[in-house]
């Protein structure tokens, strides 16, 4: 009976974060369906739903995870269509990236990505609005000194 106990109180902690490698992923942000229509051919319907995935300099495809931290890949264009470096983790079993923080890539220059509020001076990979005092943010993107 104990022994059953402890087995089922483990599965909730098991695969605590520190033990998955963090990896960074440097590419684009491609629509999954397309690139596949463009890749392999695949037919996709006349009006299909984008679903936004990564695309790395060597041709692999990641499944992006919809989390508080990746909300801007799904929601500013602005973002999509930059050349990113995505800190995170790929899920064990899974082409499923969790990612963690990110960075652009500028003319060859890595750049810090984030969105700032001029008025609370809080940076956030937040779209906004501001977790503060709820006005816009905006996007910035900043060369290192
Ligand atoms: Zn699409
Ligand atoms: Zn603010």
């Amino acid at each position: 009976m104990a022994a059953d106990k402890s087995e089922i109180v483990k599965p909730g902690k098991a695969k605590s974060k520190t033990e998955l490698q963090e990896v960074d992923l440097r590419g684009k942000i491609v629509c999954l369906p397309e690139a596949m229509h463009a890749v392999y051919g695949i037919d996709l319907p006349t009006n299909h739903g984008h679903i936004w995935g990564f695309k790395t300099k060597d041709g692999t495809f990641y499944t992006l995870l919809r989390t508080k931290l990746s909300e801007t890949l799904f929601v500013d264009e602005q973002v999509r269509k930059k050349e990113l470096i995505l800190k995170g983790h790929v899920l064990p079993k899974t082409q499923i990236f969790e990612m963690t923080d990110m960075k652009s890539v500028r003319n060859g220059v890595v750049c810090d990505l984030y969105y700032y509020c001029d008025i609370c001076a809080i940076k956030t990979l937040s779209p906004g609005p501001c977790m503060c005092c709820q006005g816009p943010v905006k996007l910035v993107e900043k060369r290192p000194e």
